[in-house]
Order: structure tokens, then sequence, then C-alpha cells
């Protein structure tokens, strides 16, 4: 990093600012804002086409935006500037690699591009080679090895200058399910101590190992949040156990009137199932104060937790509005 900037604990790792990408005519991405502190593990998330890569390979320094910033530990990547680049590995979307050199001569050429020589390099080799258990494939040529080793070789090629933030394009795409698991297990040891964005289709994955999820859809930012804190905001349905209620139908024609109420439903015995645009505590108030107007003994009311996949497709099938901000 240049002497103008002060880089503290404080300064986000990853910080992005009305970041607009457009192909032709078309835009890939649209007025994007986010801000990644050091130390967090974040998944990427967007159906296909939603511009992760395109946000990534801005963010890596591969592409110019068409307007707005990205900054990477506060300082603004731009062509003219390499040392935001230095502070960071990519793992590409399909990992390109030199398929008939030795893994060892493959990360001794990623180590010069990277400014690393001598003694500095061979050591980085063995300790990357390490981290990423390829001590027996060292010598093999990477067209020889399995699609989970050749992966490891892009992350060892990622973290050869030992960078405190790292950006992996679909890292488990292909793997079996063996190593997938090997793969995130080894992400969450980085994500010990680097800032990590990451972008999958594998939602369990996500689960598995970010503390954040970013969505996207169709180029803008719709969600931002914590798994956790998705599956609760996005509950639009809850369920109702009532007693002492005249009969089901009357119920469902008062409680449909309540402005945020979408529809009842009557499950079974004293038990409803309401959808709502959108869970508040408002609406809860509410239908809390017309059962008691009505003398309807509440027996139960919660709100039914959603998966992260029906997150996903509540939020990736309609139009993208303005972002659910959660944090
Ligand atoms: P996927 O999950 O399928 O990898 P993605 O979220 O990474 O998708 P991008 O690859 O960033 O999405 O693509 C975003 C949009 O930009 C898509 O509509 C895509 O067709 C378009 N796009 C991407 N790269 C180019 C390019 N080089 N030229 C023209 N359009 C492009």
């Amino acid at each position: 990093m240049n002497t103008t900037t002060t880089t503290t604990s404080t300064t986000p790792a990853i910080e992005v600012e009305n970041l607009t990408r457009y192909y032709g005519t078309q835009p890939a991405i649209r007025n994007l804002n986010f801000s990644i502190p050091q130390g967090q593990i974040v998944g990427f998330l967007g159906p296909n086409g939603a511009g992760k890569t395109t946000t990534m390979r801005i963010l890596t320094g591969f592409m110019a935006p068409t307007s707005g910033t990205a900054r990477i530990f506060g300082e603004e990547i731009s062509n003219g500037n390499p040392e935001p680049r230095k502070a960071i590995g990519y793992l590409p979307e399909n990992n390109p690699l030199y398929t008939d050199m030795p893994v060892i001569d493959f990360l001794k050429l990623a180590g010069h591009l990277q400014g690393l020589h001598g003694k500095q390099l061979t050591q980085r080799i063995r300790q990357v080679i390490d981290i990423c258990q390829l001590g027996d494939e060292q010598h093999k040529r990477i067209g020889e090895l399995s699609k989970g080793y050749r992966q490891r070789v892009g992350l060892a090629q990622a973290l050869i200058h030992d960078p405190p933030v790292l950006i992996m394009d679909e890292p488990t795409s292909g793997l079996d399910p063996i190593q997938t698991i090997q793969v995130r297990e080894l992400i969450r040891q980085l994500g010990k101590e680097k800032t990590i964005l990451l972008s999958t289709h594998i939602l369990p994955e996500v689960e598995a190992i970010c503390e954040r999820i970013l969505i996207i859809h169709r180029g803008q930012l719709v969600a931002d949040g914590s798994p956790d804190e998705l599956q609760q905001s996005q509950q639009a349905e809850l369920i109702l156990r009532i007693e002492n209620a005249p009969d089901p139908q009357t119920v469902i024609n008062h409680l449909t009137t309540l402005p945020g109420v979408k529809q009842l439903e009557h499950i079974e015995n004293h038990t409803y199932r309401i959808l709502l645009h959108e869970d508040s505590d408002q609406i809860r108030r509410a239908i809390f104060h017309e059962c008691v107007e009505h003398n309807w003994i509440i027996l139960e009311m919660h709100g039914k937790r959603q998966s992260l996949e029906e997150v996903f497709r509540r939020l990736t099938l309609q139009e993208p509005s303005t972002p659910h901000q959660i944090r």
C-alpha cells in the first residue's frame, strides 16, 4: 500500500460505491453498494448472469467499471494503480492453469509475477504447498491432476503472495462431494486470517462457511445480511393457533381485512397459516388485537422459518427493487 493512505483495522477490506458496468448497451451491474470489513467471509450469490463475475473482475482489477468506484483497504482500484491488486488473491471461474507445467514451476511463475524471488519465493512456495496439501502432487504436471487438486493449485496460486483479501469465483464448482468438503474446510481455515468474498450457486455451502451473504439479481443488490438474518427477515408466513373462535370462515373473514395480510388458510382444527406481504411487529400486533377483540384465545403465533433456498427464490424471482438491507 502506498504511504499516502493510512490503513487501520477499521478501513473496510472491500468497498464498492455505485459500481456500474455496461457491456455495450446492456448493464451487467447497476449501482452496487456494499462494504466488507476486514476478516469477514462473505458469500456472493445470484442466478446465472446476475453480475457476480463482472463484479469480481472489477474488484481484482481485470476490468474497469463504466462508473462508480471500488476500493481495497481504502485505495481505489484503477488501471494505473497496482497497489490494491497486490492485496488480493484471485481464484477465477474455471481457474485457467498451464496444464503442461509441473505444479511447482507454475507456482514459481505465479510468485515471480507477484514480485517474489529467491529465498522468499522458495519459502512461500513451501508454505502454500503445505496449506493446500499439494505435497504429493507438486512435481506432477497440472494436466495430470484431478479437478479437486487443480482447484487447490489455483488456490495456492491465489495465496502465493500471502494477500489479506481472497476473491473466489465458484471455488467448489464441479468438485465431487469429498473434494468439496476439503476445499470448503480449507476456505474456512483461510477465513480465520483473511477477508474472503466467494461466489457460489451452492446454498448449503454458504450456510456452512459464510457469516454474511450478498444476493445480486439482474445486476442489483437485493439482500445483504447473515444467513440467519436473511431467513428471519423473509418470514412472510405466520402460524396462528386460537381457541374460542366460532368457525374458520369467520376467522378468515376478519383477519384477511387487516392491512399486510395477503391470505389466510385454515390448516387444521384451531390452526391457520397466514401469508403476509412482509413480516413486521405491526402486523403481528394487529392480528393479536383482532383476536383479543373477538375474545379468541391465542395458543400460539410464530413465524415459519424459511430455508435459504426459499429466501433466494423469493428474492430472485421478482423484479429487483430496493435492496433488502439487514445489517
Ligand atoms: P454466472 O453465475 O452464470 O457465472 P454471473 O453472475 O457471474 O453469472 P456475469 O458473468 O457477471 O454473471 O454476467 C452478467 C451479465 O453480463 C450477463 O448478462 C452476461 O451475459 C453479460 N456479460 C458478461 N460478460 C460479458 C462480455 N464479455 N460481453 C458481453 N456481455 C457479457
